[in-house]
C-alpha cells in the first residue's frame, strides 16, 4: 500500500514522524511530501505565479520517498499526485497536527485541506490533529493509536472511494482517552479575537488568539460533536465531504423568477 504523507507543520515536526512510523505499522509504503516549512491555518491555498520548489531529502525512517517543498499544504498533495509520484497513492494522511482542528477551525487548517486535496484527486484520505496547545507534547505511543484507527478505518464500508475523515486526538494520557466516537463537526465554535499592542515604535497591531473557543466548547453538550467528544477525552472521527450547495433555500427561486439579464 503506498501512502502520501504531508502536513502543515512542516518537515520537522515531530507530529509528521508520527504518523510515518504509524503508516509503517500498517505496512504501508510511505511518500513524504511536506512543506518545508510550517503552513499552519493556510486552508486550500495554493501558490500561483511563483515557482513551487521541490527538494529531495535524505530519508530517515525508512520513507521511499522524502521531498520538502516551498509551497503550502495542498501545493505538497498536487505535486505529488502530479509530478512526484509515479502512480497514485493507495491512502492520504495529514498531520499529526500540533493543534486541534475542530469546529470552524477545520475550513483554516491546512491539515484538513491537505487531505481534502488527497479527497479531491479521488484517494482515501485522513487528517490527524492532537487536540493540544500546550508547546510541549508528548507524541509517544501516538503512532501505535494512529496506526489502529487507520487500520480500522480503512477496513470499514464507506459510501464512496474517495472517502476523508477528520480525526482529532484528546490531549490527554493515552490510558485516560475515553475510547472513540463519531461525531460531526461544532456549528457554533468560531471564538476569534485579536489581543491589541503597541509595537516599540508607537504603531498598535493586533495578536489573533482563539481564548473565547474553550467557553463555547463548554456550552455545547452535544455528545456528537467534535470538541464536546474531545473534552470529554474521546478521539473524535468525523466524516467529511466537501459540497458547499446548499439547496434548502427555497425563496430565492421565486426572488429569481423572470429575472431578464
Ligand atoms: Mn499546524
Amino acid at each position: 500500500m503506498r501512502i502520501l504523507i504531508t502536513n502543515d507543520d512542516g518537515m520537522n515536526a515531530p507530529g509528521l514522524v508520527a504518523l510515518e512510523q504509524a503508516a509503517q505499522r500498517i505496512g504501508g509504503d510511505v511518500y513524504v511530501v511536506a512543506p518545508e516549512r510550517e503552513q499552519s491555518a493556510k486552508s486550500h491555498a495554493i501558490t500561483i505565479r511563483h515557482p513551487v520548489f521541490a527538494h529531495r531529502l535524505p530519508l530517515t525512517h525508512g520513507e521511499v520517498m522524502r521531498i520538502a517543498v516551498s509551497g503550502t499544504p495542498c501545493d505538497c498533495v498536487r505535486l505529488a499526485m502530479i509530478k512526484l509520484l509515479k502512480i497514485k497513492p493507495d491512502l492520504v494522511l495529514s498531520g499529526i497536527n500540533h493543534g486541534g482542528n475542530l469546529g470552524w477551525n477545520v475550513f483554516h487548517s491546512g491539515t484538513v485541506s491537505a487531505a481534502a486535496e488527497g479527497h479531491a484527486f479521488g484517494v482515501p484520505s485522513i487528517a490527524f490533529s492532537l487536540a493540544s496547545w500546550n508547546s510541549e507534547v508528548d507524541w509517544g505511543g501516538l503512532d501505535v493509536l494512529a496506526a489502529k484507527l487507520i487500520k480500522r478505518l480503512i477496513a470499514a464500508k464507506h459510501s464512496r472511494p474517495d472517502w476523508l475523515y477528520n480525526v482529532n486526538l484528546p490531549p490527554c494520557p493515552m490510558n485516560e482517552i475515553s475510547g472513540v466516537r463519531l461525531t460531526r463537526q461544532n456549528p457554533m465554535v468560531k471564538g476569534d479575537n485579536f489581543i491589541e499592542r503597541e509595537a516599540p515604535d508607537g504603531r498598535s497591531y493586533f495578536w489573533p488568539v482563539w481564548d473565547d473557543v474553550m467557553a463555547e466548547r463548554e456550552r455545547q453538550t452535544d455528545p456528537e460533536i467534535d470538541t464536546v467528544a474531545i473534552r470529554e477525552k474521546f478521539i473524535s472521527v468525523t466524516p467529511m465531504r466537501y459540497e458547499v450547495s446548499n439547496m434548502d433555500e427555497p425563496g430565492v427561486e421565486a426572488g429569481l423568477k423572470d429575472f431578464e439579464p
